[in-house]
Parts: C-alpha cells; sequence; structure tokens
C-alpha cells in the first residue's frame, strides 16, 4: 500500500507524522521525502546513504548555423520556452519542461539534446526501511520532473527488493505542503491520503482547500488533527460535517516539541503517542482495505 502524508500548509507536522509512522510500521517499508523544494525527512530518518545520483532533465541544444528560423519549434513550444527574436533564437532553459517535441519536430535537425541538472536524488537505508528522496537544486522551480524520477527510482527500488512472497512492502510518501501541482503530483499515486492539519481557523481554511483539492481523486482520505489543544473545534466540526474521518488526534505536547527540536523521533520518544500513531497506522491500512473491496464489488 502507497500512503501520502500531505497538509494544506507548511509547519503543521506532516514530516513528524511521516517519520513517527515510520517508526512503528511493521513490515517492508520504503520512505520516500517527495518534498523536493525543502526535504526534512532524512534528519528524523537519519538514513545511511548508499547512492546520490544527478537528476537530469532533457533540454534542447540550439545549433545556429543548422537553423533557419523558421519558428516551427517557438510556436509548438506551449510553455514558451523558445522564441524566434529578429535573427535570433532564444532559449530559456528555466521555462522548459523537456518534452523534447521541438527536437522531433525541428525540420533542419537544429535542435540536439541536452541537460539541465534538476537536482539530486539520495539512496539509502535507515533503521525502518529503504529511503529515497529529492533535493531540488537552488534556483531550480521545476519540482514535477525531479519528483517524477524520484518515483521511478522508489519503483525500481520495490520491484526489485525480493521481498518474501512477492510482497513489495508499503511507501510512506511526504508529500510537498500546500495543494498546488507538486503536492498533487505527490498524493496522485497513492492508496490513501493523510491529510495533517492543526486546530486553528488557519489550519482550517488550509485543510479546506487541500480537501477540495484532493478529493477529485477519490482516494480514501483521513485526517489526522496535530497539536490538539492549541485552538478550537473548528476541524472536527468540518470533518463531521463533510463526512471526512479523522484518523488520528494527536496532542499538543511541550516534551513532543522538545523531542522534534532535538531531531528526535517523536512516537519512539513518548509511549502515549506511540499508541495513537499504532492506532492511526490501523486506520490507514482498514481505509485501503475497505476502499478495495468497494472497488471489487
Ligand atoms: S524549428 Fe529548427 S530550424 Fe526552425 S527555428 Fe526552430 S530550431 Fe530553427
Ligand atoms: S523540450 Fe518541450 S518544453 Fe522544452 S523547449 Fe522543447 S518543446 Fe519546449
Amino acid at each position: 500500500m502507497i500512503f501520502a502524508v500531505a497538509s494544506g500548509k507548511g509547519g503543521t507536522g506532516k514530516t513528524t507524522v511521516t517519520a513517527s509512522l515510520a517508526a512503528i510500521w511493521e513490515g517492508p517499508l520504503t520512505l520516500v521525502d517527495l518534498d523536493v523544494e525543502e526535504p526534512n525527512l532524512h534528519l528524523f530518518l537519519k538514513p545511511e546513504v548508499a547512492r546520490e545520483t544527478a537528476a537530469m532533465l532533457e533540454v534542447p541544444v540550439h545549433d545556429s548555423e543548422k537553423c533557419t528560423l523558421c519558428g516551427e519549434c517557438a510556436t509548438f513550444c506551449q510553455y514558451k520556452a523558445l522564441a524566434i527574436m529578429g535573427k535570433t533564437m532564444l532559449f530559456y532553459p528555466e521555462m522548459c519542461h523537456g518534452c523534447g517535441g521541438c527536437l522531433k519536430i525541428c525540420p533542419e535537425s537544429a535542435l540536439s539534446p541536452g541537460g539541465r541538472e534538476l537536482g539530486q536524488i539520495v539512496e539509502g537505508q535507515t533503521e525502518f526501511g529503504r529511503f529515497v528522496m529529492g533535493r531540488l537544486r537552488v534556483g531550480e522551480a521545476m519540482s514535477p520532473p525531479l519528483m517524477q524520477q524520484v518515483k521511478q527510482r522508489v519503483k525500481e527500488q520495490t520491484s526489485h527488493a525480493g521481498m518474501p512472497n512477492g510482497v513489495l512492502g508499503d511507501v510512506l510518501i511526504d508529500a510537498p505542503p500546500g495543494v498546488s501541482c507538486p503536492a498533487m503530483h505527490a498524493v496522485m499515486d497513492a492508496d490513501a491520503i493523510l491529510l495533517v492539519t492543526e486546530p486553528t481557523p488557519f489550519g482550517l481554511y488550509d485543510f479546506r482547500l487541500a480537501v477540495e483539492a484532493f478529493s477529485g481523486l477519490k482516494k480514501p482520505m483521513g485526517a489526522v488533527i496535530n497539536r490538539v489543544g492549541i485552538g478550537d473545534q473548528g476541524v472536527d466540526d468540518y470533518c463531521r460535517a463533510t463526512g471526512i474521518p479523522i484518523w488520528a488526534h494527536i496532542p499538543n505536547s511541550i516534551l513532543a516539541a522538545k523531542a522534534y527540536s532535538r531531531g528526535e523521533i517523536v512516537a519512539r520518544e513518548l509511549p502515549e503517542l506511540k499508541m495513537i500513531f499504532q492506532e492511526l497506522k490501523e486506520r490507514m491500512r482498514a481505509a485501503v482495505t475497505v476502499s478495495r473491496e468497494v472497488e471489487r464489488a
């Protein structure tokens, strides 16, 4: 089963929840940090890094000797990465999505494949399972292609993992915050989505946006209300009114905040939280099982 831990906004405790679930999980597990703009799951899981590779995007290289400035490539590129300005071809690499279309349509073969580094893919092992993380290069804006490559690496790892009885194990994804394209990209392959939020008016506002954005995917979705005690009942009321199941209430705790600030995993440090995360895991798995049964029926 694949679970994505998402949130409508940053700072709600998404990574804390992912790391705590990792610490109590039983069975083979792959942990994936798809928050490529600001990955921090590794700070808690402390993986032993086995491989760090550059993630490249294929972008066109222009040969002005061959180019007749016909403009076909510029007309074709829907991202406006190519333009003809007078007698010059302009290329904006940061706008190129690497679709490769312009290379195919150029009648003069004046475009050839080149590469732009998007960032790095880091792979390794934690005490809880395999670990894969994407880290976007500073100044790079194109996170979905890097996320796609991280997902591909996870697929290769899990399908070659040689788990007993053909069981490939579960995957926990730490998704980017928000509801924009990267967040959507991170949750779209999941079997279930956990939405981590806070019981405050701000938390509720972003939680609603996330519910509205992700509902269209028609996946099992549950709320994890973190730092219960700091705000009000708004998120609980909204969940009840809209039928979003609340999979966990995590109480606000000064001990948890201190453990977090030391880079420790709260479910491991605080026994009362460990039980909450174990129940959360059961609810996540049950939601996927029920949804699969409904699909089969
Ligand atoms: S399609 Fe080829 S020949 Fe035409 S402008 Fe683009 S690069 Fe130049
Ligand atoms: S590879 Fe695709 S996105 Fe990039 S310049 Fe060519 S057509 Fe545009």
